[in-house]
């Protein structure tokens, strides 16, 4: 199973230990974070998935705050460098442009 790039260390309910990497190609972004999950996860034997998934899934609105995306179809996880655009990235020089004179009634 892929998506090892979000391991846990805990069991809800209770603190849970997260340990996120970045899986862009020769990335080595990493963040570690604590939730506290108040949930106990659904029963193994009804839902399996549910039941392994379910730390990961209490932290995804977090992950999401973070600025870290998931992308779809066995990528993983990005970093919020490795997410945005290179279009989007502003270099730390960039400056607005001086307002052009010559306003033309
Ligand atoms: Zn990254």
């Amino acid at each position: 199973m892929r998506g090892m790039s979000l391991t846990t260390d805990g069991r809800a309910p209770g603190p849970v230990r997260f340990f996120l990497a970045c899986d862009r190609r020769d990335c080595q972004e990493r963040i570690t974070f604590d939730l506290v999950i108040a949930d106990p996860p659904p029963d193994l034997e009804e839902d399996l998935f549910g039941h392994m998934l379910h730390e990961a899934g209490q932290a995804t609105p977090y992950i999401k705050e973070l600025g870290w995306i998931f992308i779809e179809g066995g990528e993983g996880y990005w970093c919020p460098a490795c997410a945005t655009p290179p279009s989007l990235r502003r270099p730390p020089d960039a400056q607005d442009p001086e307002e052009e004179a010559g306003h033309e009634p």
